[in-house]
């Protein structure tokens, strides 16, 4: 009888212990929830390349976690929605730390908010959003040297009557490498 082998693997967000199946090109973690899109079967990936996990695209609802996407590490602290005037805001406290070699481009633009007819929604910029609260903007375009963290607010605003469902982070322009964080 066939026997998929599983092969050990750690969480690359929360570190647990996983056991997937060698053929599979996703799986979930059963501790923190986060699923992995890979683009090619467990078993196709070297050993070294397991230890340092890259998936696709990484769908989590998992706040205050640093997730890879290509060579971006990203970590959202925060998701806080509100109104000014007469639209519904939803504010990202994000962060990125930049652990390659090279100077890294991080970029507001990188985000976008899907609502759950997946309309997008790209960042706000106008201080309006940002001043009356206290709340210091990314900015628009930033570098992060090696060893480097950037960190700040971006707004997204959106019709009252929409339902956001999830924020996306995307490395660059037609990329496919991804953080999806899922809005509860
Ligand atoms: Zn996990």
């Amino acid at each position: 009888m066939f026997r998929a082998a599983l092969i050990p693997l750690r969480c690359p967000t929360c570190g647990a212990n996983l056991q997937v199946a060698g053929q599979a090109n996703q799986f979930t973690c059963e501790h923190c929830e986060t699923a992995y899109l890979l683009d090619k079967p467990l078993d196709k990936f070297s050993t070294a390349e397991r230890e340092q996990l890259l998936a696709l695209t990484t769908y989590t609802h998992q706040l205050k976690q640093w997730h890879k996407a290509g060579l971006y590490e990203i970590c959202v602290h925060e998701i806080l929605q509100g109104q000014v005037k007469q639209e519904q805001v939803l504010w990202a406290n994000v962060e990125y730390r930049n652990r390659t070699h090279e100077t890294l481009s991080c970029r507001r633009g990188q985000w976008v908010l899907f609502d759950v007819e997946n309309y997008a929604y790209d960042p706000v910029s106008a201080s309006q959003y940002f001043e009356p609260f206290g709340r210091i903007s990314f900015g628009g375009d930033r570098i992060a040297a090696p060893n480097m963290h950037v960190r700040g607010w971006i707004a997204f605003a959106v019709p009252m009557a929409t339902l956001p469902h999830r924020l996306q982070f995307l490395t660059g322009y037609l990329t496919t490498k991804t953080v999806e964080f899922l809005l509860k």
